[in-house]
């Protein structure tokens, strides 16, 4: 294990990105921060910039007016890095499905990589999938650095 992929794996960025849901799920991932179930014992901690930020937990169907701001904010993100979607409503669209202001599940949006569905999602299914979150982080770190090492080595 890397300096770099031990750190990460010990203290993930999380940038929590509210999408436009009803606010259930929202307030479900805020009492992950809460002492309760207190995430930030992990290492996770919640960031406000996209350009610092390894985890991107989205809540809600996206909007069509935010489609593009959420777009902006995925660009700004270093690689590698990861996108949960978190909430029935943000896997697959759910009572949303077909409504005119959305666009429907996230993956029509951006790539994601973890799905957590429930309506509302528990606080523990959201632990979860931060864990398999990370396991994905690494496993593209290495994918990146052995493209690194194969161009290297094609050059010399
Ligand atoms: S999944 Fe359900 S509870 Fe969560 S934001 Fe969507 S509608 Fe609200």
């Amino acid at each position: 294990m890397s300096i770099i992929e031990f750190a990460r794996k010990k203290s993930p960025w999380v940038l929590h990105v509210n999408a436009g849901g009803c606010n259930g799920c929202n307030l479900e991932l805020l009492s992950c921060l809460t002492p309760r179930y207190d995430v930030s014992r992990f290492g996770v901690y919640n960031t406000d910039n996209p350009k610092h930020a390894d985890v991107m937990i989205v809540i809600g169907p996206v909007t069509l007016k935010y489609k593009e701001i959420i777009t902006n904010l995925y660009n700004q993100m270093p690689d590698p890095k990861v996108v949960m979607a978190v909430g029935t409503c943000t896997c697959t669209g759910g009572i949303y499905q077909g409504c005119y202001g959305h666009c429907g599940a996230l993956d029509q949006v951006l790539p994601v990589d973890v799905y957590v569905p429930g309506c509302n999602v528990r606080p523990e299914a959201i632990i979860d999938g931060l864990v398999l979150a990370l396991d994905m982080l690494n496993e593209k770190e290495r994918k990146i650095l052995e493209d690194k090492k194969a161009k290297a080595k094609g050059v010399a």
